[in-house]
């Protein structure tokens, strides 16, 4: 069977990273969450002062600030985190306060030209799932199978909503649903590589799946890529 890149794209909160992961998990792929990379741009800008009160981006500090930030991934005994620095802000980025300023930080284009590059070389190897907004459009174009999911702004939000209920976050469904919105907007209009469902990329809307029928359609799909 041969080793192949899977780039899996779509909305915030549309199962994505579940089913990159369940996926790799299952074929002995890396799994590389492209959305954590900005995301941990983005905890650097707030923690720099770089995000003013108003939400406002510090795009030339940011852009200047691009090669002192690093970004890796390590594998732990709960999961894969994300590496800042050599610091683990796996837990840090996912706050709501990360989610509402990430997609004006991902829409800097040096921010996108450095964290693509990043990504590339990650996978230049193959064997790798990787999930975001652009991977099968920008990142990797020539990915042999491309995934595109899908599923209503409130389904996505009732599943964010819950998540963030159980790591015990003070948040309302209305505020979820609000932010989910807000990025797919900024996201697919964005000049910058807007999200945008690849000519080739197979559609899924997972609204009515459960994680283990999502990841059976996976494996069917992959199986018939890799051996072909
Ligand atoms: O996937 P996740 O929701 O964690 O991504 C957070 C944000 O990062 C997205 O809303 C989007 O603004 C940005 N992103 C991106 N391109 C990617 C992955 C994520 O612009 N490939």
């Amino acid at each position: 069977m041969k080793k192949i890149i899977i780039a899996i794209d779509g909305y915030s909160s549309s199962g994505k990273s579940t089913m990159a992961k369940d996926l790799a998990r299952e074929i002995g792929y890396h799994y590389i969450d492209s959305g954590a990379m900005y995301r941990a741009v983005t905890l650097y800008a707030m923690r720099h002062g770089m995000i003013g009160a108003d939400g406002s981006v510090d795009i030339p500090a940011l852009v200047a600030a691009m090669p002192q930030i690093a970004i890796s991934f390590e594998k732990t005994m709960a999961g894969q985190h994300t590496m800042l620095n050599g610091e683990d802000v796996e837990q840090q980025i996912r706050t709501m306060e990360v989610s509402s300023h990430v997609s004006p930080v991902s829409a800097i284009k040096e921010v996108r030209a450095a964290l693509v590059k990043m990504q590339q070389e990650l996978g230049a190897g193959k064997g790798i799932v990787m999930d975001g907004r652009d991977i099968g459009t920008v990142v990797f174009p020539n990915a042999e199978l491309k995934i595109f999911v899908d599923a209503s702004a409130e389904t996505r939000a009732q599943r964010r909503y819950k998540e963030l209920l159980e790591k015990g976050t003070s948040v309302t469904y209305e505020q979820v649903l609000e932010n989910v919105k807000g990025r797919d907007f900024i996201d697919s209009t964005r000049k910058v590589s807007p999200l945008r469902r690849a000519t080739d990329a197979i559609a899924l809307d997972n609204s009515q799946m459960t994680r283990e029928q999502q990841l059976e359609w996976l494996l069917n799909i992959y199986q018939r890529v890799a051996n072909a």
